[in-house]
């Protein structure tokens, strides 16, 4: 599933080709994937003629911005892929929406299990910043359906990457949360973006284990962990992503950094650090994978 770099890599591809480009038609080939305005008729009624002016990234989401404000999202979910095809490339079987260019090219959503889903929105809201744990959680009053697109993202936490996300910041978010390292990663409303490969390759680097409770964590680890989410995202947009199943770029290649991870899918191969053979156990239905030398949970720390 496509996390933060991914989707990261794919805005950025699409910034370079398709910022300024009109979109004169679209094809919705599954309806299920245009999640508003619906029915789908109406999305490509209102989609149509318009410019793109930008392109950018929520959480795991591909945001185009449009120039008349509004902005369409995309989540690839789990096989969803954006490519820019060239005029007369031959068709695609899995593309679910084709996006016509006005200069003959298509803009290709992709997806082989169709879990994605396609929104056009009104622009504004995404600026603001996520509403605190403790109003979200005794609010009771159903939530209104979105209609800003920074609607859609007000229950997520922070970028990882933005300059506001300090340590000081990273730690206030951390303060009484029990849950387990792993668990709280994978939180979307605790960072944005971060999944499974990420949260295991940014503990291996800090050197925590996946099960420590978050409020065990001395300052230093604290500081340590902040570091390491920052720059094993950088490195796998530096690598353009890591391609285990279907995630492509915007030009249909795989990225390069599912062979530079050091624990993600590597179970019985040695710890780059130690050597010890990577353990992988189940958290929260999730695999993970770590190192049992390397990252000891405190009760296991005069051990081995
Ligand atoms: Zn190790």
């Amino acid at each position: 599933m496509p996390e933060l770099p991914e989707v990261e890599t794919v805005a950025r591809d699409l910034q370079r080709w398709v910022a300024d480009a009109q979109i004169a038609d679209a094809e919705v080939r599954w309806p299920r994937t245009i999640s508003h305005p619906q029915p789908a008729s109406l999305f490509v009624d209102q989609l149509r003629g318009a410019r793109i002016a930008r392109v950018g990234r929520r959480a795991k989401s591909v945001l185009i911005h449009l120039t008349d404000g509004r902005v369409m999202t995309v989540a690839l979910r789990m096989t969803g892929a954006l490519i820019v095809a060239p005029p007369g490339a031959p068709d695609d079987p899995y593309a679910r929406v084709v996006f016509r260019l006005a200069d003959g090219r298509e803009l290709r959503y992709r997806d082989v299990r169709k879990f994605g889903r396609i929104g056009l929105w009104e622009g504004g809201g995404l600026r603001r910043r996520s509403r605190t744990r403790t109003r979200r959680r005794s609010g009771v009053r159903e939530r209104p359906a979105p209609h800003r697109v920074g609607d859609l993202f007000g229950r997520h936490g922070p970028e990882p990457l933005a300059t506001t996300f300090s340590a000081a910041r990273f730690t206030e978010r951390l303060q009484g949360r029990s849950a387990r390292l792993k668990t709280l990663l994978l939180d979307q409303s605790f960072v944005a973006g971060v999944g499974n490969i990420y949260a295991d390759e940014a503990l291996w680097r800090a050197r925590l284990h996946p099960l420590r409770p978050a409020n065990t964590l001395a300052a230093a680890e604290v500081r340590r962990l902040h570091r390491a989410i920052r720059s094993v995202l950088r490195q796998g947009i530096v690598n353009r992503g890591a391609s285990f199943s279907d995630y492509v770029d915007a030009a249909g290649e795989e990225g390069a950094n599912a062979e530079r991870l050091m624990v993600y899918r590597r179970t019985g191969e040695p710890c780059y650090r130690c050597g010890r053979p990577i353990q992988r156990i189940v958290v929260g239905q999730r695999s993970t994978h770590f190192c049992p030398r390397c990252q000891r949970l405190p009760d296991e720390e005069g051990r081995a």
